[in-house]
């Protein structure tokens, strides 16, 4: 595929550090008891104490994730010969540690995989390397090279690619050993969202022609048009790294689109309001909400309604009927696009 042209208000290391402000709200979650992660300490160098709202957001994204990836896990997908083997593929991963929580919990698939710009990867292969904890969990025998920005174990993998050019991302399948035709869960988490819209476009159209059966869990921004959505685009750009996509995709309909343009067969895209009242459990809702002082739910809405998730589905072995967005009971008729309209 062609290089795009170089865009002013976006640079390579602004887009990289977003993921180290990720790792630092992480911690920062962590420490007030909103999430259990033993791992992203190792990944922070500066530890911050983040606002509620923020702590808050970070937890309902992280919920989300969760609660869409066991469902994916625990459904019992027999394909011949192959039997219940499942693939996580993480892209623009940063210093993402599910794989690490997973092995810990029993739940780790047969493959997990992250890729992510090589500066990036090439560090956190140094920091697997370092660490006993971490380098216990991708198993001794896995070879580890800080150079390659890889790390290659029998079940998990980290390579470095540039998402922009879908042969990288071709290439990938065979070096990581990915195989296709397994139910394959793909996380995108404030990455596509950086990528001009052209290159998102081929991420999420490549991501349908290599998976019959998957899973893309997309999160990122919307709504760049109201005056909230401006100020964010904003302050984003004034860091380097601007939402090159969110013009394209302005709002949930949009998300949706790009999906089932791109040969998805459904999807469903939900701002983090309705994640937040209909998805996540109350049990854990009272749970978090009792961790903090909070009062700001004007502004905590808005930020809220700025985020959103979207679930694609390509679904050739008629195994994911009912999954995550949409159960029957989570009311289908107005959330819920497939390739031939609104459902
Ligand atoms: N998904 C992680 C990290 C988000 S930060 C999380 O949610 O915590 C965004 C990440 O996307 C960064 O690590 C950045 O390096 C990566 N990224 C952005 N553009 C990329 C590209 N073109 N190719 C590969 N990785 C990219």
């Amino acid at each position: 595929m062609e290089k795009p042209p170089p865009d002013w208000r976006s640079n390579r290391a602004a887009v990289q550090a977003t993921n180290d402000d990720a790792s630092a709200s992480k911690l920062s979650c962590v420490k007030k008891g909103y999430m259990k992660d033993d791992y992203i300490h190792l990944f922070v160098k500066r530890p911050v104490r983040r606002s509620p709202i923020i702590n808050r957001g970070y937890f309902v994204r992280y919920a989300a994730l969760r609660k869409l990836l066991y469902e994916f896990l625990d459904y019992e997908v027999n394909i011949d010969g192959k039997g219940n083997k499942k693939q996580i593929l993480s892209l623009g991963a940063g210093y993402d540690t599910t794989f690490f929580q997973l092995q810990d919990e029993g739940k780790a698939p047969y493959l997990y995989v992250e890729l992510d710009f090589k500066e990036v990867t090439s560090r956190k292969a140094a920091l697997i390397e370092s660490s006993i904890q971490l380098r216990s969990k991708v198993g001794e025998t896995a070879s580890i090279s800080q150079e390659k920005g890889e790390v290659l174990g029998s079940h998990y993998k980290l390579l470095p690619v540039d998402l922009r050019d879908t042969q990288q991302l071709d290439d990938i399948i065979s070096q990581a050993n990915i195989d296709p035709s397994l139910p394959t869960f793909i996380i995108a988490e404030c990455v596509l969202i950086y990528l001009d819209s052209k290159s998102s476009c081929a991420v999420v159209g490549w991501a349908s022609k290599t998976f019959p059966t998957a899973i893309f869990f997309l999160y990122e921004q919307i709504r760049p048009d109201d005056a909230f959505g401006q100020q964010m685009i904003r302050n984003l750009e004034s860091r380097g790294c601007a939402l090159l996509s969110i013009d394209a995709t302005p709002t949930l309909q949009a998300k949706e689109r790009l999906f089932l343009d791109q040969g998805w067969q459904r999807a469903a895209a939900w701002d983090m309001v309705k994640v937040y009242s209909a998805f996540i459990e109350s049990q854990e809702k009272r749970r978090i909400e009792r961790l903090e002082l909070f009062d700001e739910f004007e502004e905590w809405y808005m930020m809220q309604e700025h985020y959103c998730v979207t679930c694609a589905i390509n679904d050739s072995l008629g195994a994911f009927k009912n999954f995550g967005f949409f159960k029957e009971e989570t009311g289908v008729d107005a959330s819920v696009s497939t390739a031939h309209g609104q459902e």
